[in-house]
């Protein structure tokens, strides 16, 4: 049988005990909190005079994000005399990035990666992102001899697994996510299959998905559905020819809601085309939203059960799964997107990105404002470090008039 990229490359072990002591000591020093230990132990909110900070049940660094670090700094930490670079981030979170540039981990940017690893050695290492990377990448990397260290995590192979099933079977996956994103361009890889042959196509809006939806039930205009969908399908992909049987899958960090509903309207559409008996032949899915992402989502929604003044949802800006919980955030109160501490820059004004312009922003806000009762809901995503939720509530607790150690006192105290 033939190994895929992955199976080729030269995977080191750096997981030996003594180095991940240290690694240990060393991520905690980095991204641990005491303040957020102590908050959660107490039920997760804390009030001091008029403001209360209520943290969601579930949030930051998941077991795969912290698996991830664990491995990036264990290697920097034994390959310590060799050049160790990192395909593009090793997650979404600017302070994690930094932090490893540092240590002298050389990240090597999205768009020109082929063309810089084609100059690497056998001497030199690669530390492969939570999302994993193309399989194109990966044999690069597998030619060139290179040591790597694999942090992909287990929920995002468990994807590519399926997807690669698929085109054993002749299916082509639909995923649902976003084309640009690394793990979706990882899994659209693997949904070519071993051999090459299969088909993808991403979807990432349900607009998307009506208008697959409608090709499938009526056929349609083929130039029109590729100039769409430009960019987002498997070289050779014809509607015509490859939405005949087809497989859903998603990127692990979407919004659940939203691929459950992906996932029912490419179903009727099948079913409407083929009759419910043969749909069970040409229509399969497998739901990939990842543990730890529904987890974060399903605790907003249980924290926006009680009422809150506004919503901090602290993150990278390029973090699929914090985006989503700003998603959800907004349907329902004030929600600002903030990377850090350092973006409520007073009562009044929060530098935030917004997800309808697309950009970073400096808003007026009336919510923190004014010496009323507040109530201070905060959350964050899977790539988001306790330290920078810290900094986040010691902000909003010191521009409402409270020091840190008032809150250490109130902590302390109970
Ligand atoms: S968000 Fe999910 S898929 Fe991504 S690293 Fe965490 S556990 Fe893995």
């Amino acid at each position: 049988m033939r190994q895929n990229a992955t199976e080729r490359s030269r995977r080191v072990n750096v997981r030996t005990p003594e180095v991940m002591e240290r690694v240990q000591a060393e991520v905690e020093d980095h991204y641990r909190s005491p303040i957020v230990e102590k908050i959660r132990a107490k039920g997760g909110t804390i009030t001091l005079g008029n403001t209360t900070i209520r943290l969601a049940k579930d949030f930051g660094f998941c077991y795969g994000v912290e698996r991830a670090i664990d491995l990036a700094y264990a290697a920097r930490k034994v390959f310590n005399d060799r050049k160790v670079y990192l395909l593009g981030e090793i997650i979404h979170n600017p302070e994690v990035n930094r932090q490893l540039t540092e240590m002298g981990v050389i990240s090597i940017p999205l768009g020109r990666q082929e063309e810089d690893i084609a100059k690497l050695s056998r001497d030199d290492v690669v530390i492969v992102p939570a999302f994993g990377a193309e399989t194109s990448l990966m044999n690069v990397i597998a030619e060139r001899g290179c040591m790597v260290v694999d942090t992909t995590c287990g929920d995002v192979m468990s994807v590519w697994k399926r997807v690669r099933g698929y085109a054993t079977q002749g299916i082509t996956s639909i995923i649902h996510g976003k084309a640009v994103h690394e793990e979706t361009r990882a899994t659209a890889s693997r949904a070519l299959g071993d051999k090459g042959n299969g088909h993808y196509l991403i979807v990432l809006t349900l607009a998307d998905v009506d208008f697959v939806c409608d090709y499938i039930r009526h056929g349609g205009d083929r130039a029109a559905f590729l100039e769409r969908f430009k960019g987002a399908y498997s070289e050779g992909f014809d509607p015509d020819l490859h939405l005949k049987r087809v497989g859903v899958a998603n990127q692990t960090t979407m919004l659940k809601s939203e691929t459950e509903e992906v996932q029912r309207r490419v179903q009727v559409a099948v079913q409407d085309r083929d009759g419910a008996e043969l749909a069970k032949q040409n229509y399969q899915v497998f739901d990939t939203i990842c543990g730890a992402t529904q987890e974060r989502q399903d605790a907003l929604f249980e924290m926006l059960k009680r009422p809150m003044d506004i919503l901090l949802v602290v993150g990278g800006y390029n973090s699929s799964n914090t985006t989503h919980l700003v998603e959800i955030g907004e349907q329902q109160l004030p929600t600002f997107f903030i990377r850090n501490a350092e973006c409520l820059r007073s009562l009044e004004q929060i530098v935030h990105f917004d997800l309808h312009a697309k950009g970073e922003k400096e808003s007026y806000s009336t919510q923190l404002a004014g010496d009323g009762d507040i109530v201070v809901g905060i959350t964050a995503g899977a790539s988001c470090p306790n330290n920078l939720i810290e900094d986040t509530i010691t902000r909003v607790f010191a521009l409402r008039g409270i020091g840190t150690e008032a809150l250490e006192a109130a902590l302390a105290s109970s």
